[in-house]
This record gives C-alpha cells, sequence and structure tokens, in this order.
C-alpha cells in the first residue's frame, strides 16, 4: 500500500522539521577552503559564510529548496505553524510567513557574545570581512559585538552559553497557536526529525496528537519513523528519508 499525506481533510497544519531537511555541510567538508579555516580553528565561521552563498542545482541546498517548495504546495492555504531543529537559515528563504515558524535551536546566521544578539543582516557583514581575510591568505580575526566589544560565535543550540532570546518570542506564538488547535481537526506532519532534541518535536508532536483526538501524525523518517501504540490509530510511520520523500513527491506532482 502506498503511505500518502492526506492534508485536504484537516483544518490547520503542524509541521515538524529536523536533520534530514537540513545542510549537512557535506559539500562544505571536501573543500581545500575549509580545511584552512578548521586549521584556524574556526569552523563555525566557515559554516556561517558557506550558508549564505548560492551552490549548484545538484547542491543540497537546491534539493531542500526544492523539497519546501513542495512543502509549501502541500500545506496550499491551510493555517500551519512550522518548527524546525535546523540552524541553516533555509526555511526563511521558502517563502513561508516568518510569523508561523520558530527555530529553537537558533541560526548559524546570527551571532552572539555572551548577552547580545546580531540579527543576520547585522552579522552578515562581520563575516563578508572574516571571508576577504581569508582569501587574502591571512588567519581571520574572531568579529566582535558591536556593543561590549565580546567576541562572536554563532548564535545556535549546543553552543557554549547559547542565548536563547532571538526565538523565545516565536516559541511563545507557537504555544498560543497550538493551545487554539484542540478539538480541530489537525494534520501533524513530522518530517526527519531524529533524536537529537526529542523533547522540542518528537515528544510534543505525539503528546498533541494523543489528547487532540482529532488530530493525525505523519512521521517520516528513514531510520525512525516509529510511532508509539498509545496513537498507533490515529497516525502513519513512513520509512523514508524525509528529503528524498518530499523530493518524490515533487516528482510524481500529487
Ligand atoms: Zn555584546
Amino acid at each position: 500500500m502506498e503511505q500518502e499525506i492526506d492534508i485536504r481533510s484537516c483544518d490547520l497544519v503542524l509541521a515538524g522539521i529536523g536533520e534530514e531537511l537540513g545542510e549537512d555541510y557535506r559539500e562544505l567538508y571536501q573543500t581545500a577552503e575549509y580545511a584552512r579555516w578548521k586549521e584556524w580553528g574556526l569552523e563555525q565561521y566557515a559554516k556561517a559564510i558557506w550558508l549564505g552563498r548560492q551552490r549548484g542545482t545538484d547542491s543540497r541546498r537546491e534539493r531542500i529548496r526544492k523539497a519546501y517548495a513542495r512543502l509549501r504546495e502541500m500545506i496550499g492555504e491551510k493555517p500551519y505553524f512550522i518548527v524546525s531543529l535546523n540552524t541553516d537559515g533555509y526555511l526563511y528563504e521558502a517563502g513561508f510567513d516568518p510569523q508561523q515558524m520558530v527555530m529553537p535551536c537558533g541560526s548559524m546566521r546570527m551571532l552572539q557574545c555572551s548577552r547580545h544578539i546580531l540579527e543576520p543582516e547585522e552579522a552578515a557583514p562581520l563575516l563578508r570581512e572574516m571571508e576577504e581575510q581569508a582569501a587574502a591568505g591571512r588567519r581571520p580575526e574572531i568579529p566582535v559585538c558591536p556593543v561590549c566589544g565580546e567576541p562572536l560565535v554563532c548564535n545556535v543550540a549546543g553552543g557554549e552559553g547559547y542565548l536563547e532570546d532571538a526565538y523565545l518570542p516565536m516559541w511563545q506564538a507557537y504555544t498560543r497557536w497550538l493551545a487554539a488547535t484542540l478539538n480541530r481537526r489537525l494534520c501533524v506532519l513530522e518530517l526527519g526529525v531524529g533524536f537529537a532534541y526529542p523533547s522540542v518535536i518528537r515528544f510534543p508532536f505525539e503528546k498533541t496528537v494523543y489528547y487532540n483526538r482529532k488530530a493525525y501524525l505523519y512521521r517520516v523518517h528513514g531510520r525512525f519513523p516509529q510511532v508509539p501504540e498509545e496513537i498507533g490509530g490515529r497516525s502513519m510511520s513512513i520509512r523514508e528519508d524525509a528529503l528524498e520523500f518530499l523530493l518524490r513527491e515533487e516528482r510524481d506532482g500529487r
């Protein structure tokens, strides 16, 4: 039996996005440029700079872009909210409403000191300066906070002293949105979310479907598509890499 996602019969869509739809930097790791940044101990900045560049049509970035376009088509005009664990910022380029998504793991394109956060447009010129220094053959200087002068790092979870201020307002918007979905026909679409931060998407999504008897969960993952027994009757487990799954949907034009 072919496993299909049926969004038509629901009122709203909650989408969770994980590593299978994220940048894995494999294309960057193969470059001589990256090897130098690694020697300098500045890998995270190299990634941040690289994320901002356009790449070829066969790149993972392009494939992810197509997958997001397919996701947009699938959601159509339904009200939605998207939670993503990815920090590559590609979702922002996919045409979704920034007021309807939250990235609790931060963004590689934002920088932070121990107290302040720089938005992507403030961070970009500082990263560009590093890029220019590297191109001139010098070890780039670590940028400093324009407010307090402390060194800046990427604003992402897992880093030391991760500042969560940037996403918290959207997280509050998300919890308000979710509270209003109770007893409505909610399609919960979980795409490529593994066990890196299960308390952000996986577990709460299961709980949401458990409590809302009109909700239905689609869990797509290449290795971990399992769903708990308690919601077995209102869920579908699809064992396929979420990126491949969406690209196949795109090709089939369903
Ligand atoms: Zn500062």
